[in-house]
């Protein structure tokens, strides 16, 4: 993790779990069963040794010799810890704005009311949340914009769930390979203190075009096929940015699928003509997005 993370700072666990699961909590053996998809912890980091230090915690399990503490030490036991967003940031109220701007997710919930939240002060209903979509730091991004907090957010890839189809389209899975890329490259500017648009193209030899060739070599891929993964995710990213939280549900809905070459297109138009036609989507009152060679359904 890079040098902003000696600091303090606060963060999220992304967790992924692929079935209902039942988790015993402590001695007392309290138990709760937890519904597949994603889960996100809220925590703050003040001690010694900043984020860094806190954060190689949740990395080991009881196997590695871990004493169980915390609520989120169970539940970690059993999930799979696939992202860190981390912020450096002094602060101790930026933990509960998190809380309250990931209450906003799309279709997120408090599974356990107080989880991890005990000792809160700012009255949060929990500092622990599900949500049934893998969640974008775009559309948390999003959301801390519109409460005015600071939207700078790094990310820290742990491991990746197995792919399926019936957890994700393919669509899905092209936005989130792509914004692996976006996500490094926006730490990697930060920390080498160069603007993000000098690592904007990925022709042969600039500084984004290696960062590419690293993350397809790690994740097995092709260099062509990842860099149509990050033409498309810097495409949704930037909808989200003028549309906000409706986006992903819109462009990934089982039911009524987009296409990519659609996705595209209105990421090129105005951000006027974007929120017009997401909006008409989300509210079920216009056909899939305009210009839509292969529009298909399917029928439920
Ligand atoms: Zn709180």
């Amino acid at each position: 993790m890079h040098s902003i993370s000696k600091s303090p700072g606060v963060y999220v666990l992304v967790f992924y779990l692929s079935r209902k699961t039942a988790i015993t909590f402590d001695r007392k053996g309290a138990q709760h069963k937890f519904l597949p998809g994603w889960y996100l912890y809220v925590g703050s980091a003040c001690g010694p040794g900043g984020l860094d230090r806190r954060l190689t915690r949740p990395k080991r399990q009881r196997n590695d010799g871990k004493r169980m503490h915390w609520n989120v030490d169970y539940f970690r036991e059993r999930a799979l810890l696939c992202e860190i967003w981390y912020s450096a940031n002094a602060d101790s109220n930026v933990e509960h704005q998190w809380a309250k701007a990931l209450m906003e997710l799309p279709s997120a919930t408090a599974p356990v009311a107080k989880f991890g939240a005990s000792d809160c002060r700012a009255k949060c209903p929990s500092h622990f949340f599900h949500a049934p979509d893998r969640p974008s730091t775009a559309v948390f991004r999003k959301t801390l914009a519109s409460r005015s907090c600071s939207t700078e957010v790094f990310v820290e890839f742990i491991k990746e769930p197995r792919r399926t189809k019936k957890v994700e389209c393919g669509l899905q899975r092209e936005y989130f390979d792509g914004r692996r890329f976006l996500e490094l490259r926006r730490r990697v500017a930060t920390e080498s203190k160069s603007p993000l648009c000098e690592w904007s193209s990925l022709a042969k030899h600039c500084p984004a075009r290696q960062l590419a060739e690293q993350i397809a070599t790690q994740t097995k891929t092709s260099f062509p096929k990842l860099k149509r993964a990050i033409q498309f995710a810097t495409a949704v990213d930037s909808l989200i940015e003028h549309c906000g939280e409706s986006v992903l549900p819109v462009l990934f809905d089982p039911v009524r699928p987009q296409s990519r070459v659609a996705v595209l297109r209105l990421s090129r138009t105005s951000d006027v003509r974007q929120r017009h036609r997401i909006n008409g989507v989300s509210r079920g009152g216009s056909d899939p997005l305009p210009h839509n060679p292969t529009i298909r359904f399917s029928i439920r």
